[in-house]
């Protein structure tokens, strides 16, 4: 069986599928339809089914091994710009980062492997998981026994900066680990005439900001990498009122768990200093949402001798500050996160993931397909 070809065979039935979730785009935890269609075709190709709420875990063949393939399913709470014949039909929501092509590359490798189930000589599961954007979807399915008995785990992203066609392939840290911050100054309010009356809040809060950013560039040592992002500042309401209190929010990333630990205790110091010097309180909460995404380094290299034995272009694919909740499942089982190329300049499909026009370009999908067979097959020889 030559799982490039038998993916070609069903190219257009990907590209179908990828339509249809794209047409119809579920955010994180409201994935009813999507997971529905998927467990109808899973059953009728034979698969074991357990559901985890929106997730589906399908399980097939048996033997001492098992290795796993995971897709996400969820969209965005995005108004997709797009004007084509799949643009979505749910007005604010959008399949933006790809998850409908992940779905539907699944589905193609889930119906090659089950017409090829005689071949298999262990267990494949397939793991298809709600809300990856910011809902944390993989917990619920590692709590819903995704993992049991699994030796080895593989997921796949679409990737905007590869050309299309091309197999991203890291050994190791590949995606940051990922946190949220919400920061309280609290001051005392007072006529805007009369500061000296107040401590205002304001002030210091752009001195905890700039501070902030000596972090990244006078703690964190230079050769890692850090990130601390103050997004959204709100405080006072009138030209003349000066506030209580100012609120903060932002994220940070990391990709050594070291590194996330010292922003946040460097955090807590400088509002601590900050504040104190002018007689203020402060009140921070920090929540690690993701762990770094880390590959295991045997598995990205059987993944790289797995694309160069099927003729696969792949390429490295550079390490990235963005978040992935694949990293819940590396942290447990041994594997490999892998991205396929969907740039295409002359398609004009340019536009990063979360763009109100990105696409992808469809006619790679079935690249995709055969790599997740191949990975299927070759691990479990
Ligand atoms: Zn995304
Ligand atoms: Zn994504």
């Amino acid at each position: 069986m030559n799982p490039v070809e038998e993916a070609l065979k069903i190219k257009d039935e990907i590209i179908a599928w990828r339509r249809d979730f794209h047409m119809h785009p579920e955010i994180k935890y409201e994935e009813e339809r999507t997971s529905a269609i998927v467990e109808e075709h899973l059953r009728e190709w034979g698969y074991r089914i357990k559901r985890v709420g929106t997730g589906v875990i399908a399980d097939i063949g048996k033997g001492k091994k098992t290795m796993a393939l995971r897709a996400d399913m969820d969209a965005l709470p995005i108004q997709e710009e797009n004007d084509v014949p799949y643009k979505s039909r749910v007005p604010g929501k959008m399949h933006a980062c790809g998850h409908d092509a992940h779905t539907a590359m699944l589905l193609g490798a889930a119906k090659i492997i089950a017409e090829h189930s005689d071949e298999l000589t262990g267990r494949v599961r397939l793991i298809f998981q709600p809300a990856e954007e910011g809902g944390n979807g993989a917990v619920k399915m590692i709590e819903g026994g995704a993992l049991e008995g699994v030796d080895a785990v593989f997921g796949l992203h679409v990737w905007h900066d590869l050309p299309s066609g091309i197999i991203g392939i890291r050994e190791g840290p590949f995606m940051a680990g990922a946190g949220i911050f919400l920061a309280r100054i609290t001051g005392k309010g007072g006529h805007g005439a009369s500061p000296h009356q107040t401590v205002d809040p304001i002030p210091i809060a752009a001195e905890a900001i700039l501070a902030l950013q000596t972090i990244a560039s006078r703690n964190v040592p230079p050769i890692e990498t850090g990130v601390v992002s103050v997004t959204a500042i709100h405080a006072g309401t009138a030209f003349n009122v000066i506030p209580e209190e100012v609120e903060m929010k932002g994220t940070i990333r990391f990709f050594k768990h070291e590194i996330g630990e010292l922003i946040q205790r460097r955090m807590g110091e400088i509002l601590e200093g900050v504040t104190k010097a002018h007689g203020a309180s402060y009140r921070l909460s920090i929540e690690e949402l993701v762990p770094p995404t880390v590959n295991d380094v045997r598995m990205a290299r059987f993944a790289r001798r797995v694309a160069e034995k099927y003729g696969l272009r792949h390429d490295d694919v550079e390490p990235t500050m963005g978040a992935e909740d694949f990293a819940f499942y590396l942290q447990r089982v041994p594997g490999a996160f892998l991205t396929l190329g969907i740039y295409n300049e002359e398609k004009g499909i340019i536009h990063p993931h979360h763009h109100p026009r990105f696409d992808v370009d469809e006619d790679v999908l079935h690249l995709g397909t055969a790599m997740e067979v191949a990975l299927a097959f070759e691990f479990l020889r």
